[in-house]
């Protein structure tokens, strides 16, 4: 709290010494409940001489600065590419930078708090605000995160992670039940947040609309105190998401310290509670003690800034998050100079974000057809206005493709499919696009597609047709030159794919559990989501998780490990040498993933647990290092109600996507750790012959057998319960009762080890 002193405003309160209890206890009680609300729908409430008003503002793409709530009326700033995307990009420096940027126009704007970035997880390719997150998995959401939040917290800005937590789905999003195992819950959903609260400490977080195992996330002490500041040390504001709070005291007690919009509907009941006591002052003073905090940490002094480098930023960014799916022969990057036809309203009327909270007005915006004619001799058909197919447009098209030496496409998502808002209903092209594409194809075979969509989509109507696809997600103000950069080679497309392309969103494992009218949000598929899914029940996909293919090509070799054997709190080294093996530049995203050999609990077939981009010259290479520590080999453990690692051997695959695995190695974890459940009476006794910590008692059991019964049915028995072969023996000599029910009760003690 030191820091909070340093800061202008409460520097010049008279009197103040170091003790933020003084201080508080110098405000009003009515200006302390009015602190836990905004006043406005993006500002705080100030107190003369103490606080000043704090602006927040979405995020998580750019700056928003809306007069009130319409999303459509916000001031021209910075539009980068969607969360998606920057997911895409595997780069954490890149998305550091981002967040830099971001916080200079913050602070250009008069904002203190950026909301985002989103982190919740992809449970579904229909999520509706999938463009929005980073990666159906954790780490790799986590690490993108965590850059960004320190990226943006660098230059004094605070960053606000949302929304916290099991927001994965927009139907019924405001009082939705999202029911989640404890361990989906740990090892899924609340570990990007977990990794991004212990390592880049954002000043700000929250909560999400929804509710999570019964209870609203914003009333949750659970959540909100006992795992985010008791567990994890988070100690800075929790915010509601907008409107989410139901019941003001429930959530005070929870740990909500900010209200958002304000004014609060809530306020008479707020003072109610405080004036009857039902709501000690000393839970206003922690709130207050935490906005204080925060608006020690804000810095509101001028910065610097250079929009034009934003610019250059955004597409630098849109580049290396675009993933390239498709080239089987070569036919990106074009030659510059082609006779190339353009075809799609999208190369001429960008889409390059989709709707909600995130929209924003971009300062600049690049349509891909003015780069693309000063790159080609270009003759461009808009295909297609809206989604219904449009006979004359298309057949102008054709014409204009079959006069071509090449062809791209643009295609995508539209305004009414893919928002905050809504989910989606299916992962398919519009009507238009696809009888367009279809048309094209046959036309010109050499015909590129360029995808723009925040999430997974079915490119097979066109898969075979065409010569190459583009997934260019919704690239942001600068995604027109980005993407002609990308396609004629004077950018590499260096993005892999953060989420699975399934066959079909039948095979997601939450289809007939996801979005739909149901109150309850079930998360049955538990902790196997996206890759952990389709690679664990080997189901062939469209294009695995990690995937992109690149102008050169790369070989990996020489995989060496720091030691073949680990132990709890150590670390391990992962090394391999890459290489770029064609005849250009390009960047390979090297990822490494741990498998566990044989698990006594359901374990994913693989999971990222580290991953390091690099950019090559050809012919050049590098040695590339991982660094995995005990969590990467750890799973949440129901029995003991804590990550743990169970000791044994795993393997260290490191490759080029979570199908195309390159190298890899064993190691042995040796863990202090026993997680094999114990055994009971119910067990076989052949059960407690196996097991190393009950063999003693096994063989005693089985010991006595011999004594009581024939061979033949020794044999049998060794299947059967330890208490019905206790009970067998009593039956076949009652006057033994006492000492075999001796040896029960001393197995009964062995059986609670
Ligand atoms: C969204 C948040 C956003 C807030 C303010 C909510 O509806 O869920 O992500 O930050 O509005 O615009």
């Amino acid at each position: 709290m030191k820091q909070l002193l340093n800061w202008g405003v409460l520097a010049n309160f008279s009197g103040v010494t170091d003790d933020i209890s003084a201080l508080i206890s110098r405000i009003s009680l009515r200006d302390r409940l009015l602190l836990l609300s905004g006043i406005s729908p993006w500002l705080t409430y100030p107190i003369e001489g103490v606080i000043p008003s704090l602006k927040l503002s979405d995020g998580p793409h750019g700056i928003r600065i809306v007069g009130g709530l319409d999303v459509r009326t916000s001031i021209p700033t910075t539009t980068f590419p969607v969360e998606a995307m920057v997911g895409q990009t595997w780069n954490p420096e890149l998305v550091f930078k981002m967040g830099q940027a971001i916080a200079r126009e913050a602070r250009e704007q008069g904002v203190d708090v950026v909301l985002g970035p989103g982190m919740n997880g992809k449970r579904s390719p229909l999520g509706g605000r999938n463009f929005e997150y980073y990666s159906e998995d954790p780490f790799l959401s986590g690490a993108m995160a965590s850059s960004m939040v320190s990226g943006i917290q660098s230059l004094g800005t605070a960053a606000c992670p949302k929304h916290f937590v099991g927001n994965e789905q927009e139907t019924n999003r405001f009082r939705v039940d999202s029911v989640i195992d404890e361990r989906a819950l740990r090892e899924i959903y609340l570990a990007p947040f977990e990794h991004t609260v212990k390592t880049a400490v954002p000043w700000v977080i929250m909560t999400a609309y929804n509710g999570v195992n019964g209870e609203a996330a914003s009333s949750s002490r659970r959540l909100l105190t006992e795992i985010l500041r008791d567990e994890w040390g988070f100690d800075g504001v929790v915010v509601s998401d907008w409107g989410a709070v139901r019941d003001k005291v429930r959530s005070i007690r929870a740990g909500v310290d900010l209200e958002m919009p304000g004014p609060s509907v809530f306020q008479r009941a707020l003072e109610h509670a405080v004036n009857s006591g039902q709501l000690g002052v000393d839970e206003i003073d922690l709130r207050v003690r935490n906005l204080l905090g925060l608006a020690g940490r804000v810095d509101r002094t001028p910065l610097e800034i250079d929009h034009g480098s934003h610019h250059d930023l955004a597409r630098q960014i849109a580049c290396e998050g675009m993933v390239l799916l498709e080239n089987p022969q070569g036919i990106l990057p074009f030659v510059e100079g082609t006779r190339l036809a353009v075809i799609g309203e999208y190369a001429r009327t960008p889409r390059f974000q989709a709707g909600g909270s995130s929209h924003l007005n971009p300062r600049e915006l690049d349509a891909a057809l003015p780069f693309l004619e000063g790159l080609a001799d270009v003759e461009f058909a808009p295909g297609y206005l809206d989604e219904v197919p449009d006979p004359a447009l298309i057949q102008e098209a054709v014409e204009v493709a079959g006069r071509a030496e090449s062809v791209v496409v643009f295609v995508g998502t539209t305004e009414s499919t893919e928002s905050e808002g809504f989910d989606r209903s299916d992962i398919e092209f519009p009507r238009s696009h696809l009888e367009l594409v279809a048309a094209i194809s046959v036309a010109n075979p050499n015909t590129a597609v360029v995808v723009n969509a925040g999430s997974a989509m079915n490119v097979k109507p066109f898969q075979d047709s065409v010569a190459a696809i583009l997934f260019a997600s919704l690239p942001g103000e600068a995604g027109g030159s980005a993407i002609a950069e990308v396609l004629f080679g004077r950018e590499e497309p260096s993005g892999r794919l953060a989420e699975t392309f399934p066959q079909m969103v039948e095979h997601n494992p939450s289809y007939g559990f996801f979005g739909g009218p149901s109150p309850k949000a079930e998360y049955r598929e538990g902790i196997l989501v996206g890759y952990r899914h389709y690679d664990t029940r080997r189901l062939p996909v469209d294009y695995p998780f990690g995937h992109g293919l690149s102008y050169t090509t790369f070989d990996y070799s020489e995989l060496s490990l720091s030691k073949d054997r680990i132990a709890n709190s150590e670390t391990l080294e992962v090394e391999c040498t890459v290489t770029n093996t064609g005849d250009r530049p390009g960047r390979e995203v090297v990822q490494v993933y741990v498998q566990d050999v044989e698990s006594s609990v359901l374990k994913p077939q693989k999971e990222l647990k580290g991953f390091r981009k690099v950019r090559l010259d050809p012919g050049a290479n590098a040695r590339v290092r991982v660094v995995l520590d005990e969590r990467s080999f750890a799973h949440w453990d129901d029995t003991l109600g804590r990550f743990a690692v169970e000791g044994g051997e795993y393997q260290i695959l490191v490759g080029a996507s979570s199908r195309d695995i390159r190298l890899s190695a064993s190691i042995e974890f040796v863990s202090k750790e026993d997680l094999r459940l114990p055994l009971t009476l119910e067990d076989s006794v052949q059960a407690w012959v196996d097991d190393d910590r009950y063999r003693f008692w096994g063989e005693k059991v089985l010991g006595l057998m011999d004594e009581f019964f024939a061979k033949e049915a020794v044999l049998v028995n060794l299947g059967a319960a330890v208490n019905a072969n206790l009970n067998f023996m009593i039956q076949t000599d009652p006057s033994r009762r006492n000492e075999v029910e001796e040896l029960r009760q001393e197995i009964a003690k062995a059986s609670t080890l």
